[in-house]
C-alpha cells in the first residue's frame, strides 16, 4: 500500500471514530438531515394543493418588447413549481415568427403555436387550451405584467372550488408611456364587470348593498369578466363546452363565457388579492378581414344561445344579422341543464334596468322633418338624463324609444 493511501485510510478512521463520539453527543434535532421529506399530503381536504397552470397567451401583430415582456413577467412573478408552461398563440401574425421560436427556445418552458389563417382570438385560445398540459388554464393578452404574487390566489379560488372561475383585478398599464398604475391597497373599492343591451361589456362599481355585505369577504362575485386574464380548471372548461368555435376574430365572446359559467352552475370572480397590469388600448389595433360586423355576429349568437326573450331588446337597438348553425351551442345548454337568463338577471344582476319585454310601441321619433331623432345620448348608464335631439342615424341603438302604455295619466 502506497504511504499516501495508509495515511488517507488512518484519516478516515479517525474521522469516523471522531464523528460517532460527536453524534453520540448530539441532539436528537441535530442529528435529523437538514432537508427531510415529510411524504406525500396528507392535509385534510379542507386544504387543497394548488393545480398546476399553463399560460395562455393569445396574440395577431403584438410588438415583440410587449410580447415578451408579458413572457419574462409570468416567468419572475410564478411560482415554478405552478407554471407548468407559457403557451403563444399566434393568430397567423405578419411577423414574430422563427426569431420568435428562436428566442423563447432559452426558457424551455415556453412553447409557440400557430393558427395556419386568421382566425381571431377565440380560435387560438381553443387551439392552445386544446395543446395544455396544466391543469389550469389561464389566459392572458399578450400586453400584460403581472404584480408579484398575482397566481397563487387565483389558482386558490379554483382549488377551493372548481367551478370558479376567476380574473385578476386589472390595472392600467399606460397606452403611451407604459408607466404601471398600482392596484389600490385598500380593499374597500371594487370594480365589477357589468354589460348593456348592446352587449357591450363595461365596468362599474360594486352595488351599495354588495360592497357593505361584501366588506369582510375578498371575493367579489362579478356578472361578467372582461374575457382577456382570467383562470379556469382544464376540466371545467372542456366540461363547460369550452368556447363556440363559431365566434371570429374579436368580441361578444366574454359575455357568452360570463352568462355560460353562470347559468350552468358556476360562479365568475374577481379576485383582489390578484393584480395583472394590461394595455387598455383606445380602439382596436386590428383588421376585421369580413368587417366589423362579425362582432355582431358574435353577439346575436350568444343573444340566441343564452337570453331567451331578452334578446329582443338587443335586437331593438341591434339589427339582428345571419348567425350561422347554433344548434350545438343549444344542446350544450339542454344537456347542462342551465338556468335561463330570468334567473341570471334576478340572482346575478338585479340591478340591471330591463326595458319593458312588451312595449306598446318602440322605434324613433322624428321632427317633422325626420332629420332629427330623440336620442338617449348615451348607454342604458345614462337613463334618467335629459334626452337630446340629435341627427336621425337609422341604426337603432340611443334613438330606440319605448313607450310602456298608452294611457295618459
Ligand atoms: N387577438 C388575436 N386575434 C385577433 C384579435 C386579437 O389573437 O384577431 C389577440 C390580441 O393580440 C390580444 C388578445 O387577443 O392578445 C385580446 O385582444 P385585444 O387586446 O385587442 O382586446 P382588448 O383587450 O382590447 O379587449
Ligand atoms: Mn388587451
Amino acid at each position: 500500500m502506497s504511504t499516501r493511501r495508509a495515511l488517507l485510510e488512518r484519516d478516515t478512521k479517525r474521522m469516523t471514530s471522531r464523528t460517532r463520539r460527536k453524534r453520540r453527543r448530539m441532539k436528537v434535532f441535530d442529528k435529523i438531515s437538514l432537508h427531510r421529506d415529510l411524504g406525500p399530503d396528507t392535509r385534510s381536504p379542507a386544504c387543497p394543493p394548488l393545480s398546476t397552470t399553463s399560460v395562455i397567451i393569445v396574440f395577431h401583430n403584438e410588438a415583440w418588447s410587449t410580447l415578451l415582456r408579458t413572457v419574462y413577467s409570468v416567468m419572475y412573478s410564478s411560482p415554478a413549481i405552478l407554471l407548468k408552461e407559457i403557451l403563444l398563440v399566434d393568430d397567423a401574425s405578419k411577423y414574430l415568427k422563427t426569431p420568435l421560436d428562436e428566442y423563447v427556445k432559452q426558457f424551455g418552458i415556453v412553447r409557440v403555436l400557430r393558427q395556419k389563417e386568421r382566425k381571431g382570438l377565440i380560435n387560438a385560445r381553443l387551439l392552445g387550451a386544446g395543446e395544455a398540459k396544466g391543469d389550469v388554464l389561464t389566459f392572458l393578452d399578450a400586453h400584460c405584467e403581472c404584480f408579484g404574487g398575482w397566481l397563487e390566489p387565483l389558482l386558490a379560488r379554483i382549488a377551493a372550488n372548481f367551478t370558479n372561475v376567476v380574473s385578476p383585478d386589472i390595472t392600467t398599464i399606460d397606452l403611451n408611456t407604459f408607466e404601471v398604475n398600482k392596484p389600490s391597497p385598500s380593499a374597500s373599492h371594487h370594480n365589477r364587470g357589468i354589460f348593456d343591451w348592446s352587449l357591450t361589456f363595461g365596468w362599474d362599481g360594486l352595488p351599495e348593498h354588495d360592497s357593505k355585505k361584501r366588506k369582510d369577504e375578498t371575493y367579489p362575485i362579478t356578472p361578467t369578466h372582461a374575457g382577456g386574464l382570467f383562470s379556469i380548471s382544464k376540466k371545467y372548461f372542456e366540461y363547460l363546452g369550452k368556447y363556440d368555435d363559431e365566434m371570429e376574430i374579436w368580441g361578444g365572446e366574454n359575455i357568452e363565457m360570463s352568462f355560460r359559467v353562470w347559468q350552468c352552475g358556476g360562479h365568475l370572480e374577481i379576485i383582489p388579492c390578484s393584480a395583472v397590469g394590461h394595455v387598455f388600448r383606445t380602439k382596436s389595433p386590428h383588421t376585421f378581414p369580413q368587417g366589423v360586423s362579425v362582432i355582431t355576429k358574435n353577439q346575436v349568437r350568444l343573444a340566441e344561445v343564452w337570453m331567451d326573450e331578452y334578446k329582443h331588446i338587443f335586437y331593438r337597438r341591434n339589427r339582428k344579422k345571419e348567425f350561422g348553425d347554433i344548434s350545438s351551442r343549444l344542446n350544450l345548454r339542454a344537456k347542462l341543464q342551465c338556468k335561463n337568463f330570468t334567473w341570471f338577471l334576478n340572482n346575478v344582476y338585479p340591478e340591471m334596468f330591463v326595458p319593458d319585454l312588451t312595449p306598446k310601441l318602440f322605434g324613433a321619433i322624428k321632427n317633422k322633418k325626420k332629420t332629427s331623432c330623440l336620442d338617449t345620448g348615451g348607454t342604458d348608464k345614462n337613463s334618467g338624463k335629459n334626452i337630446i335631439m340629435y341627427p336621425c342615424h337609422g341604426m337603432g341603438g340611443n334613438q330606440v324609444i319605448l313607450l310602456h302604455s298608452l294611457e295618459i295619466v
